[in-house]
């Protein structure tokens, strides 16, 4: 393919229909066609990154290869195209602005008065085509976080327009809306989608395909009378109903043609249309699963989307399992030691979510103690992992004041400590350990056994470590340290042989299960959590 072409996803009405979805699955379905292809998030927010970002503002931070933090869109991105993602694939107003400060602080500008149009717009404008331009991709597309109408990204959507413009039949926008069916009328509502696409023409833009998400049905009525409004072909309008899974969104676009409206509309061929074969096996396997497997996530985030990668990885894992996995969520600041057996018991297997600071940590120490005496299946990541060593010290080692520096910087019995090049660091953005790590794992060991390699790569993001003064310890009492970085020898496992699963990761193998693609961690998890409940 000669050009570049763009794909611009944008939202209307309300937040929170699932861009980042229908962005996933247009890029599936032009990666099923042969296409070279890549997915960016442009966020309007002026942070630089959602790093710094409580998880209640934003749902979980999603870590690249590279170790860029960011938004959790790109989890999607990868969980459907099992394309990596990398830095530039993520920007946000703070860092377009921060840019062009830079610039002009350097004087690159020679002596203009900088605005946001056109410096700002410029900048964004450089950025969406960044990638294309680097990489030679056949399609780029580009989802703009927010709704259209909010005053931040109004410097986005103007550098669409313009895009547009410059690029004519290489670029198109799809514009996704919300039709709401108003109980007591009996009826669908197409006037916010009208009145979004209004907005959209009122700054120059006019939309090429429009998906519609929807509770119900849309008859073609409803759809025909959307095109007339909207200046939209009828065979643009496509409608995304609420699905059992996201994974099966793209099989619905397809269905529907979205994909064929995309090349069409860009003057693409349109050849034979993907099999999908993998890709239909593995929804088809999620369907037939009869029974289910119940994981307890004992975390401090009671919301869905502060541990999205977690709950993915366990639910791909379910479904190579042929079970069905019922994700529970456990708060850990109400977890004591006189309810932990009551609230625990139902689980067969349990996650100990990542996490940062005091809050909550005893309950996770709790429970790390009950799946331990108890031989539960338990899967410790990050803090979770750091927990399970803590836990361990206090209990078994004897030493009651164990604890993370990050928690108690004065106990001397640090068995999690600070990294040493972290010790100076004060800005708390960006600065972690972050992104893909080498680990060597031991051989004999479980996790040696379920890799099945010696040598993995998982990605990372956090300040503290195991402090190998205490290794030869843990050891000898059972905690052994199965996966250390080769350059640094920080330990990135932990695992107690004797116990069905008792596993630690400083690292976060969530970033990495994909649909195709299941982590072998969270498949021999579950497999283990069915194993203990048939028992
Ligand atoms: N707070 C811990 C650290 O910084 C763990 C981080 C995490 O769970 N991502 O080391």
């Amino acid at each position: 393919m000669a050009d570049t072409k763009y794909i611009f996803v944008t939202g209307g009405v309300v937040s929170s229909l699932g861009k980042g979805i229908i962005s996933a699955s247009i890029g599936k379905l032009l990666q099923s066609r042969g296409y070279n292809i890549t997915i960016q998030k442009f966020d309007p927010y002026i942070n630089i990154d959602p790093g710094t970002l409580n998880p209640y503002e934003h749902g979980e931070c999603y870590v690249t290869v590279d170790g860029m933090e960011t938004d959790l869109d790109l989890g999607h991105y990868e969980r459907f195209t099992g394309i990596q993602t990398t830095k530039a694939n993520s920007m946000t107003t703070g860092r377009i602005y921060k840019s062009v400060i830079d610039k002009e602080r350097r004087g690159d500008y020679l002596g203009k008065t900088i605005q946001v149009v056109p410096h700002i717009t410029d900048e964004i404008k450089r950025n969406i085509k960044l990638l294309g331009q680097k990489y030679h991709y056949d399609f780029v597309i580009t989802e703009i976080g927010g709704t259209i109408g909010d005053i931040e990204s109004a410097p986005f959507m103007e550098a669409i327009r313009q895009l547009k413009w410059e690029l004519g039949k290489r670029a198109v926008n799809i514009h996704l809306t919300y039709v709401p069916y108003l109980k007591a009328a009996g009826e669908l509502k197409t006037k916010p989608t009208q009145h979004s696409v209004k907005e959209l023409q009122s700054i120059g833009i006019q939309p090429d395909i429009l998906v519609l998400r929807t509770e119900k049905h849309l008859s073609n009525d409803v759809r025909k009378k959307v095109a007339a409004f909207c200046n939209v072909d009828l065979d643009c309008v496509v409608q995304c109903e609420d699905l059992p899974s996201i994974y099966e969104v793209p099989i619905d676009m397809q269905q529907q043609r979205l994909d064929e409206a995309i090349l069409r509309k860009t003057g693409e061929p349109i050849g034979a249309t993907p099999e999908l074969g993998p890709w239909r096996e593995f929804i088809n396997r999620r369907k037939k699963a009869k029974d289910s497997v119940n994981i307890g996530l004992v975390g401090k985030y009671d919301l869905q989307d502060a541990y999205k990668s977690i709950r993915e990885s366990l639910s791909h894992a379910g479904t190579y399992n042929d079970y069905k996995v019922n994700i529970n969520f456990l708060n850990s600041e109400e977890i004591t030691e006189a309810n932990v057996a009551e609230k625990l018991a139902h689980q067969d297997g349990i996650v100990i979510c990542p996490g940062f600071g005091q809050r909550g940590i005893e309950g996770k120490i709790i429970a790390a103690h009950y799946t331990r005496t108890h031989d539960i299946p338990t899967f410790g990541i990050c803090l979770g992992m750091q927990m399970m060593v803590i836990e361990f010290a206090r209990n078994v080692l004897g030493y009651a004041d164990a604890n993370s520096r990050e928690m108690d910087e004065k106990t001397p019995h640090n068995v999690i400590d600070i990294m040493e090049e972290q010790k100076n660091i004060s800005n708390m953005g960006g600065t972690m350990r972050l992104g893909a790590y080498e680990c060597v794992l031991k051989q004999g060991s479980r996790v040696f056994d379920i890799y099945k390699r010696e040598n993995i790569q998982e990605r990372h993001r956090h300040r503290y470590e195991f402090n190998n003064e205490f290794q030869t310890e843990f050891e000898k009492h059972g905690m052994m340290c199965v996966g250390k970085n080769p350059e640094s020898d920080l330990v990135e496992i932990v695992e107690i042989p004797g116990l069905k699963w008792y596993i630690g990761t400083q690292y976060h193998p969530e970033y990495q299960s994909t649909v195709l693609k299941p982590h072998p961690l969270f498949l021999d998890f579950i497999k283990k959590a069915i194993e203990n409940k048939k028992k």
